[in-house]
């Protein structure tokens, strides 16, 4: 992996480049995958053929289907259902624990299903909230 921003090496486990400070996945002057430079509002990069941009208008919900996710999250999102669905199990049990702690799994759930709908959602196996 490269850091978008600057194009230097970095490790897959780096959340953030030592170089430049950007987040890993931040930036758009270079290629994450081989570090080249890209062309301003380049959709792919010319050197490795990987797309540069993000699939899809924002949001990610790793490959599920946006309504199925969403209802999921409406009706059993208190128990993290939705993001276990997605393979966020942190998430998932953060929310379990949370609803039977106080009902803030609800809450958390009702702020992820906004998110869904107005595909702002990312899926990010690593987060717990
Ligand atoms: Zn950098
Ligand atoms: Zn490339």
């Amino acid at each position: 992996m490269y850091c978008k921003n600057c194009g230097k090496e970095m490790n897959d486990n780096q959340a953030i480049c030592l170089e430049c400070g950007y987040k890993a996945g931040d930036g758009d002057k270079h290629c994450a995958n081989c570090g080249s430079q890209l062309a301003p509002n380049a959709a792919v990069c010319l050197n490795c053929g990987v797309a540069t941009k993000k699939m899809a208008d924002g949001g990610n919900l790793n490959g599920k289907d946006k309504i199925t996710i969403a209802l999921l999250c409406f009706f059993l999102g208190g128990f993290g259902v939705h993001n276990f669905v997605m393979g966020e199990t942190k998430r998932g049990i953060v929310r379990i624990v949370a609803s039977l702690c106080c009902g803030l799994g609800c809450i958390l759930a009702l702020i992820d299903f906004i998110k869904i709908l107005l595909d702002k959602y990312e899926y990010d196996p690593e987060k717990l909230i």
